[in-house]
């Protein structure tokens, strides 16, 4: 069960398992999905304080400043507006986890500042909870990418690495520096202790999917207006596709953008786009057609492509 952001920027929750092909679909950028923040035994292994002006994030980059002063690592993760300043802990149940994040915020003054704490529950009732973009991946609004950044604002990189890349990041936040227990337990230690609540239902997964709320008029008209959005809502990749290479039941054929002996390339229905293992090439049908076009010889430019698909799909 995870979390899908929609091209409109909002999230619907998918009822069904998350493989590990979708996590490197969202790598790639061809989706992008949120990760909850408690786990359905209502643990945590990472708070999130997001700030969602410059503000406000400022004042996260003072607190990260002080954290690794103290021998905490952080981790900053600038965003459209703001940004995310990650802690990864040990296991620590929600209660503890919103404790630990509490206590943090008042003891630097941050706690009246509307900073949001990742996880918002204590514990898990009826669903899923809360949760935070997955990082390292693309904003569906603004198709742009949020790498992780060191305390002067220069995107992050290991000792090892000789240029910061995202593949790079990923090996890092692979294995992240968490924070050191004690420095946990003393905050727990001084925070006040929430109000017991009665005993809650176990956690099972709500058996619809949240439907998303409804984009206002003005949005939706500004978003539905993008040329390059309603040529991905005209027609599924899969038909689209299907047009020009041939494939299985399952979606999967030679790929023609590499010489392909076995059945590289591959559609997922579930989240429309195709994707090429072997040569790592994918996404829309924008992404496809420039390919396409690149290998007739044709102009490829983005511009070319978009206007020759509204010509083919959009009347
Ligand atoms: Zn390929």
């Amino acid at each position: 069960m995870y979390p899908l952001q929609l091209e409109n920027g909002r999230y619907i929750s998918i009822q069904r398992q998350l493989y590990p092909d979708l996590i490197a679909a969202h790598l790639k950028g061809f989706i992008t999905i949120g990760s909850y923040a408690l786990d359905r035994h209502s643990v945590a292994k990472w708070i999130c304080l997001d700030a969602d002006d410059q503000l406000r994030w400022q004042k996260l980059i003072g607190l990260a400043q002080t954290l690794t002063a103290q021998g905490v690592t952080p981790y900053l993760e600038p965003s459209r507006r703001g940004g995310h300043l990650w802690l990864f802990t040990p296991p620590l149940s929600g209660t503890d986890a919103r404790r630990f994040g509490k206590q943090l915020l008042a003891d630097h003054k941050l706690d009246k500042l509307k900073i949001e704490l990742y996880p918002k529950q204590d514990k898990l009732v009826t669903g899923p909870g809360s949760f935070v973009r997955l990082p390292l991946g693309k904003h569906r609004l603004t198709n742009k990418y949020y790498p992780f950044t060191t305390l002067e604002g220069q995107p992050l990189k290991s000792p090892a690495a000789a240029t910061p890349s995202i593949r790079d990041q990923i090996k890092v936040l692979t294995n992240p520096i968490r924070v050191p227990k004690e420095f946990v337990d003393s905050l727990i230690a001084r925070s006040p202790v929430p109000k017991t609540h009665s005993p809650t239902p176990k956690f099972e997964p709500t058996p619809e999917p949240a439907k998303p709320k409804k984009p206002s008029k003005k949005r939706r008209e500004r978003y539905d207006s993008k040329p390059s959005e309603r040529i991905k809502s005209a027609i599924s990749v899969s038909d689209f596709v299907r047009q020009y290479i041939e494939l299985d039941d399952q979606g999967r054929g030679h790929c023609p953008f590499h010489e392909d002996q076995i059945n590289s390339f591959s559609i997922n229905s579930d989240h429309n786009f195709w994707h090429c293992f072997a040569c790592e090439r994918g996404g829309s049908i924008i992404d496809f057609w420039m390919l396409w076009r690149k290998k007739q010889g044709e102009n490829y430019s983005f511009k070319a492509t978009i206007t020759d698909l509204a010509h083919k799909l959009l009347k």
